[in-house]
């Protein structure tokens, strides 16, 4: 952790206050987005499941194309801006939607409208703010693990209060009050937005001092006049707001898109005669990897859609002087992400002075055990207790925190596996594989959210018989729980694979 303490750029700190207002925008809204379904626009819970399905899996899938933009066209700087300004504008829209909730004429399409937004501007911020931390240093500056570190708590410190400030005022009992939560996110969206305005120029420069995030030289004028890129995210956004309407209401074409990108990727990659054995074997590394986090997160993601269910419907939440928004169980993963993050570096730190330090599939393995050990904690919370019976609260703080502790073991190693074990020339491409591979998990997490045991309906998945809390807890136990053990066997395997020369 010493080099946590180490001095860094100022732009660090802008690039953190950025990113902690957009994800306070957009976890803020994720938090009320499945009760504003079920209570105000009176979805079930299946449909409001695949919604969040779509609409999170397709939030993983632009950043591919505004990654692509921004290092072709436009640059990192304007495309935050750029995406952002289109986010707000879709938490407006939102606002809206939730105005006029009991019009549904009205409020669908507002509601298409805002998510398809939120979809298209994400697409433009999230791989670009992401990509601007490391251009802060020196490549290779041994600060730069560090700076993701304090970034990655930017991140949650968003993700915290996004929760509990949107549920404050949005999740109240009182359906006319969700709209409060999307301005809120609207807002906090703004001041993403004003903070890049006003400081980008001064502080988003390298070692050197030169600017950083800027578009390349020999990009075309044209495609960067204000309103080009204005009619282009127009365009885009029309399409995006197409693309999630038609995912939920006409044919789920997602996963297919999704398993033809991959397909597409490794072809493009395997057939490539520049790259010889070892590195192919490398990339094999990262291919199996994201298939192993796809079942880590789409587990994981049922967090803003059954998880937020049970915590609605199952779980006390009088203290007595307050009821507990369902909402604010949200917030419980960042929080425990900023409280525990230093005590799981400390342990890594203490293992590696030891030459203990677990290899990096093996500490996957281990996040997705965490994971299975919180659905097992949680599963035994409700064994047994009837349906419309309310169990303690300690038993979805208990699983948060499990959970929480196996992202911490799985999280930040993703991404840097893929910064070492990638061949430069298919950088990019493979960092697409990723975030696909997230965004399947994404649509996936929302597929396994329709198994939820609403009022006691019999649900099942390739066999597996659903009819109440426990046996759907226990479908993530085995799942996570087998995944765990396959990729704990092959951990020595792939360590070998990463190492050769
Ligand atoms: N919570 C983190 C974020 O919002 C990581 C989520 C993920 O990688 N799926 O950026």
């Amino acid at each position: 952790m010493s080099a946590v303490a180490e001095k860094h750029p100022k732009g660090l700190y802008v690039l953190f206050a950025t990113e902690m207002w957009e994800r306070f925008n957009y976890y803020g809204m994720r938090a009320i987005l499945v009760l504003f379904l079920v209570k105000a626009m009176a979805f079930n819970q299946n449909d409001a499941s695949q919604v969040y399905g779509s609409y999170t899996g397709l939030i993983y899938l632009t950043p591919l194309l505004g990654g692509y933009i921004a290092d072709r066209y436009w640059g990192n700087k304007r495309s935050i801006i750029a995406g952002g300004l289109v986010m707000a504008i879709g938490e407006f829209v939102l606002f809206f939607c939730g105005h006029f909730y009991d019009n549904a004429a009205l409020a669908m399409p507002l509601f298409y409208t805002g998510l398809g937004c939120m979809i298209a501007g994400n697409g433009f911020f999230k791989p670009n703010i992401s990509s601007m931390v490391g251009q802060l240093y020196k490549k290779g500056d041994s600060k730069i693990d560090a700076a993701y570190t304090i970034f990655y708590m930017g991140i949650n410190t968003g993700g915290a209060l996004g929760p509990i400030v949107c549920g404050f005022f949005g999740d109240t009992g009182n359906n006319g009050d969700f709209k409060w939560a999307f301005l809120a996110g609207g807002i906090a969206m703004l001041l993403s937005v004003l903070t890049q305005m006003l400081f980008q120029k001064k502080y988003l420069v390298d070692a050197d001092g030169a600017p950083i995030g800027d578009a390349p030289a020999d990009a075309p004028k044209l495609f960067q006049k204000v309103p080009v890129m204005v009619g282009f995210l127009f365009l885009l956004s029309l399409v995006t707001i197409a693309l999630v309407y038609i995912d939920i209401k006409v044919v789920s074409y997602l996963f297919w898109l999704l398993i033809t990108c991959i397909l597409l990727i490794a072809f493009i990659i395997f057939s490539d005669k520049s790259l010889d054995l070892i590195q192919k074997k490398k990339v094999a590394v990262l291919f199996t990897v994201s298939f192993f986090v796809i079942f880590f997160w789409s587990a994981f993601e049922q967090a803003g859609a059954s998880l937020t269910f049970f915590a609605s419907e199952n779980t006390q939440r009088d203290l007595g002087f307050f009821v507990v928004p369902a909402s604010f169980f949200q917030s419980l993963n960042s929080i425990f992400v900023v409280t525990l993050a230093p005590l799981v570096a400390w342990v890594w730190i203490k293992l590696g002075k030891a030459n203990r330090e677990p290899s990096s599939p093996f500490k996957m393995a281990m996040g997705l055990m965490l994971l299975a050990l919180g659905y097992l904690w949680i599963a035994t919370g409700v064994n047994g207790v009837g349906a419309g019976i309310k169990v303690s609260m300690i038993w979805l703080i208990g699983m948060y925190m499990m959970h929480t502790f196996g992202e911490l073991c799985l999280s930040p190693i993703g991404l840097s596996l893929f910064n070492k074990l990638a061949p430069v020339k298919f950088a990019s491409l493979l960092m697409a594989v990723w975030f696909t591979a997230n965004a399947f998990a994404n649509k996936l997490a929302g597929v396994f959210s329709t198994l939820y045991p609403e009022n006691g309906k019999t649900t099942s998945f390739a066999g597996y018989q659903i009819t109440n809390l426990h046996e759907f807890f226990m479908f993530f136990v085995f799942m996570a729980g087998i995944a765990s053990i396959i990729l704990f066997l092959l951990s020595k395997k792939l360590k070998g694979l990463m190492e050769q020369q």
